[in-house]
């Protein structure tokens, strides 16, 4: 038989009842009995879910209090000193202290202590607890939850496999603190709990555990292959078979070591790198179970089965038993289930599947390798055949004039005019703004008013024009605002969206929304990504009445903004029928008639932010000019079909620029705006370095705190600014947007901002 598994499943719950229990628990509402009887609700709710949609084996140690890296960090006893408990072993309180910082301290762990860092999951959207290690760190089972989960389970009676991540990627993952050393250094000294695991697990009587290592498709150092072998060599001796599991790519030049490695099995990922899948059958060990992810654990579509069936029928072949069915990767990152979607129309929703579906896929799969002719598999295989057929065939998808604009794009309608030398000179001119001219990144608060207004609006409680008043007003206040303190460059301040992508998508045509499609993106925290249906197009224009009105207002120079291209297809669920790159284009396309309209109606500056520019950036080295050439493209496809003498400015937020900078530059954005006051300006290095030939504001304070600093800390960041970039071609901003603050707090900054560049003015 074919062997159907799971890799992990998403823990928030479909009604996202784990985000409410625990932020329950954090305000006091919930104690922790209450707490972790949700968790124990949904783990065996889960596992049920999983069990009914056909799956063999279930994954145990995928849920998490609020991250799984973390979780590691507690069983391995990784607690920074600043939140190790005086006496005992660590308890939920320092997991979440962990987690979130502790204000004060509770049961007498970790007053004012500060949380750990926060950094993406490979290239997806979750965001894990970044481990931090001392150069004397040392390593001990200190967390029972694995062990009691698996008791859980079997108690239930299911079949489980536990999940663990691996020791190598869990090393990689994490962040050496203090004195400078090898990470590497710490693996013998990490190994020896592992052991401890193992034991413990098979005296549970667990046959099967899975490792994850998904750092195996990754460009590795040589000392990290070498450690692989290493680290292998001494688990092997332990309990329990092993499955390695690898996902987000390919192997790769990791292929042999990982086919190699001294452990029973192998998962690799064949939706994200298909083309592993012959090579592998010829390195791998004739002992070795082959796990096959071909079910897309990354997205909400349903899966080609017949496409799938060819790869699967001929490893069934080849490996009879030891092939193994499975998603591609963990199905952390895609919503629940679709059958609590109840306003998806039949059609879209015929062509989806979530968590649970995925799952049914899977297993179904695994059923058609032993039994094709089983009525109930030939009944789901034609199902397969007629959505693939019918989603090839859609006019709702397939839009003639979308493509044809598209096929009629030249190389011209990606550049601007002229060259920013010559532009500038114009936009200096029309825009009459001083040296150091002060600008926002665009958002204000936005208070609880507004967040009512929006959704009394969505609810039909209020009426359009209600809606409208409301809004007004609160871009009126906004310019009132920034005219009283004196900024250069105004904005409208977003008062009217809820999210900087789904505002647009929600305008567009092509795209769709769920209403349960939860995906968690951190702790409690959830994202509703929007889904790229089909061919996009601009139907009419998004921002144009809000920045006209703003633009009403007020004598200065009011920014439009929009999000754009880039970040708008990585912050979605994309399409799979199409490449991403046409989505990116067809996206920038219908912002840049947006750009051209707000240009028509009088508009002198317009931002496009691309918050997501470099997050996109594919995991391995090899594949960057290729994603980067076609992002940046897009990107100057949205912004250049307007005149030298209008201004395009661009954001872009938690970003290195080191290694992209010369993409940065191709983008030709006149301005860029980017997050660097916790850096202390050190991002400007990589400007400085490439001799960076367009305008830059670098943040001078930092919008994540509600910290207001004086002007004399933000003139001397633009002090350091300008001995890296020359001061004409600065401007002074803070990092990012201010959505999140309160408006006294956000005032004070921008007063003291707008003090520090007048300060400097006046040195010239
Ligand atoms: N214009 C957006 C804002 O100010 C930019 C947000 C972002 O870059 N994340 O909110
Ligand atoms: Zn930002």
């Amino acid at each position: 038989m074919a062997l159907s598994h799971s890799l992990g499943f998403p823990r928030i719950g479909r009604d996202r009842e784990l985000k409410k229990a625990l932020e329950a628990h954090w305000k006091g509402e919930l104690d922790e009995a209450g707490l972790r009887a949700v968790g124990q609700r949904l783990r065996a709710e889960h596992w049920q879910l999983q069990k009914d949609a056909g799956i063999d084996l279930l994954p145990v140690g995928d849920f998490a209090w609020y991250d799984q890296v973390l979780g590691h960090s507690l069983a391995f006893g990784v607690i920074p000193e600043r939140f190790r408990p005086a006496a005992g072993k660590p308890t939920l309180d320092t997991l979440f202290a962990m987690a979130r910082g502790a204000v004060a301290s509770t049961n007498g762990c970790c007053g004012g202590a500060h949380a750990q860092e926060l950094t993406k999951w490979f290239d997806t959207n979750y965001h894990y607890l970044v481990p931090e290690f001392s150069a004397d760190q040392a390593f001990a089972l200190s967390w029972e939850q694995l062990f009691e989960e698996v008791a859980e389970a079997h108690a239930l009676g299911h079949s489980v496999k536990p999940v663990l991540i691996g020791p190598l990627t869990y090393l990689w993952l994490g962040k050496a603190k203090g004195d400078e050393f090898d990470k590497l250094e710490l693996l013998e000294r990490l190994l020896p709990v592992y052991g401890e695991i193992f034991q413990r697990l098979a005296e549970q009587g667990v046959e099967w555990v899975q490792i994850d290592e998904p750092i195996l498709v990754l460009d590795l150092p040589q000392a990290w292959k070498n450690a692989f072998e290493r680290a292998y060599n001494l688990i092997q001796r332990e309990p329990c078979r092993k499955l390695i599991a690898t996902y987000f790519g390919g192997l790769e030049d990791n292929l042999g070591l990982a086919a190699n490695l001294p452990v029973d099995g192998l998962h690799i990922d064949l939706v994200r790198a298909p083309d592993q899948y012959p090579t592998i059958l010829d390195r791998l060990p004739a002992y070795k179970v082959l796990s096959l992810g071909v079910v897309n654990g990354r997205n909400v579509w349903r899966c080609d089965l017949e496409k799938a069936l060819d790869v699967l029928r001929h490893a069934h072949e080849r490996l009879g038993e030891r092939l193994w069915v499975a998603p591609s990767c963990s199905l952390l990152h895609c919503p629940v289930d679709l059958a609590r979607e109840d306003q998806l129309d039949a059609e879209l929703k015929g062509w989806l599947a979530f968590a649970v579906q995925k799952c049914e896929e899977v297993a179904l799969l695994g059923k058609a390798l032993e039994a094709p002719q089983d009525a109930g598999v030939q009944a789901a295989l034609a199902a397969s055949r007629e959505v693939q057929a019918a989603r090839a065939a859609s006019t709702r998808i397939h839009k003639p004039e979308v493509q044809a604009r598209l096929a009629a794009t030249r190389a011209r309608h990606a550049q601007r005019q002229s060259p920013f030398a010559e532009r500038i000179g114009k936009q200096r001119e029309r825009l009459q703004v001083p040296v150091l001219p002060t600008t926002t990144i665009g958002s204000f608060p936005q208070t609880a008013a507004i967040r009512l207004a929006r959704q009394s609006f969505r609810q039909g409680k209020l009426s359009l024009a209600d809606y409208t008043e409301a809004m007004h007003s609160e871009i009126r206040h906004a310019v009132q605002v920034q005219e009283r303190l004196g900024l250069d460059v105004l904005v409208h301040g977003e008062a009217e969206r809820n999210d900087m992508v789904e505002y647009f998508a929600e305008q567009l045509d092509g795209y769709a929304f769920t209403r349960f499609g939860w995906v968690q993106s951190y702790g409690s925290r959830c994202v509703k990504p929007a889904v790229i249906v089909g061919d996009l197009s601009r139907p009419r224009a998004m921002t144009l009445e809000w920045i006209q009105y703003a633009q009403s207002l007020t004598d200065k120079v009011m920014k439009g903004m929009l999000t754009g291209p880039v970040t708008m297809l990585m912050w979605s669920f994309a399409r799979e029928d199409v490449p991403r790159e046409v989505q990116a284009r067809q996206l920038a396309l219908a912002i840049r008639d947006e750009v051209v309209d707000l240009e028509t109606a009088g508009i002198k500056v317009i931002q496009i932010d691309e918050a997501a520019f470099r997050e996109g950036l594919p995991l391995r080295q090899a594949a960057w000019q290729g994603y980067l050439d076609w992002a940046t493209e897009a990107f100057r496809l949205s912004a250049s079909g307007v005149r030298d003498e209008t201004q395009i400015h661009t954001h872009m937020c938690y970003s290195e620029f080191n290694d992209v900078i010369d993409s940065i530059a191709a983008m030709d954005a006149d301005v860029i705006t980017i997050e660097t006051s916790r850096s202390d300006m050190e991002l400007l290095a990589a400007f400085e370095r490439f001799a960076y030939p367009n305008e830059i504001g670098p943040g001078v304070y930092d919008i994540h705190s509600p910290r207001v600093p004086d002007s004399a800390e933000m003139a001397a960041l633009l002090r350091k600014a300008a001995r890296r970039i020359p001061l004409e071609r600065l401007w002074v901003n803070p990092d990012c947007g201010l959505k999140t603050r309160g408006w006294p707090e956000t005032e004070a900054a921008l007063v003291n901002m707008v003090a520090a560049a007048r300060q400097l003015r006046a040195e010239l």
